[in-house]
């Protein structure tokens, strides 16, 4: 019953913003993944419904009706891909961290637009304040963003409350930029010791394979290392969105992974469609295999 009250207010804010009865039928629903269009369109799909952050979330109808006035406009005009995920297909999550990066960053998300993909992108709270627009381009094409923590040192050598400031930090530069905190958190280098892992209050994503490409800065070597591997499904593979070389990497690795029928998703989606519904926080994940 909510949903349509919703779904009212819906159209009549519509009509109110735009002064046109009939532009619900405009709507790119089927293209359209952002939140403030998918939520009507949505409701038919229960499982994706159910991985989403818009169910999570749950905003009051007064809130949404607000976050629709503000959006509506600029929505209309967006082509974003559609979010249909076959869970009995392989996938595979590329993750770009030490971002975001206002040249390589959107050159990778250009990639990705244009073949209808998705990566999840671990950025770096101080970064996140010099260049919002990347993370809310990030997520307004349906990647998935995480904290990578503020200043990108190494955890284990900081106490408790040093971890704890810093995160404050990053946390604040993400709900400024995108006006939530992230679902999911990779720590710098990848170390969690125990006092790490007791104090962060996210689930921890690693990796399994990791192409080096900091350390190649070579193109060719990140597509060899990714074409190593017979079974790409359920791992996460670690890059960097701050390189030409991961650039153009992905150039080619992108449009490769589909044609060989991977899916790229988002590390929520993938963790969702293996059956973790639910990440515990201070648990560390490097893979969601079959
Ligand atoms: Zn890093």
């Amino acid at each position: 019953m909510n949903n349509i009250i919703t779904f009212i207010y819906f159209i009549a804010t519509i009509s109110k913003v735009t002064g046109f009865d009939g532009i619900a039928n405009l709507l790119p629903v089927e293209t359209n993944n952002d939140t403030s269009i998918i939520e009507v369109a949505i409701e038919e799909n229960k499982d994706y419904n159910e991985s989403s952050d818009i169910v999570e979330e749950e905003p009051s109808v007064q809130e949404d009706i607000q976050i629709k006035e503000e959006n509506i406009l600029d929505d209309i005009d967006t082509n974003k891909p559609s979010r249909v995920i076959d869970p009995t297909k392989p996938m595979v999550a590329l993750t770009y961290d030490d971002g975001p990066n206002a040249t390589t960053t959107n050159k990778i998300l250009d990639i990705l637009e244009k073949n209808n993909a998705v990566a999840t992108f671990f950025e770096l709270g101080n970064l996140v304040e010099r260049y919002p627009d990347v993370v809310k381009r990030e997520e307004a094409i349906g990647c998935e963003v995480g904290n990578h923590s503020y200043a990108h040192k190494n955890l284990n050598t900081l106490s408790k409350a040093q971890i704890q400031a810093d995160m404050q930090k990053s946390e604040n530069a993400f709900l400024n930029a995108i006006g939530h905190k992230t679902k999911l958190f990779r720590p710098p280098y990848g170390n969690a010791n125990a006092t790490v892992r007791a104090t962060i209050e996210y689930p921890l994503i690693n990796w399994n394979i990791d192409t080096l490409d900091w350390k190649s800065r070579n193109a060719d070597k990140v597509i060899a290392h990714i074409r190593s591997f017979q079974s790409l499904d359920g791992r996460i593979i670690l890059m960097h969105s701050i390189y030409n070389s991961t650039v153009k990497a992905t150039e080619i690795i992108v449009p490769e992974l589909i044609s060989k029928g991977y899916q790229l998703v988002t590390i929520s989606e993938l963790a969702y469609y293996r059956g973790f519904e639910t990440l515990s926080n201070g648990v560390i994940y490097r893979e969601f295999n079959p």
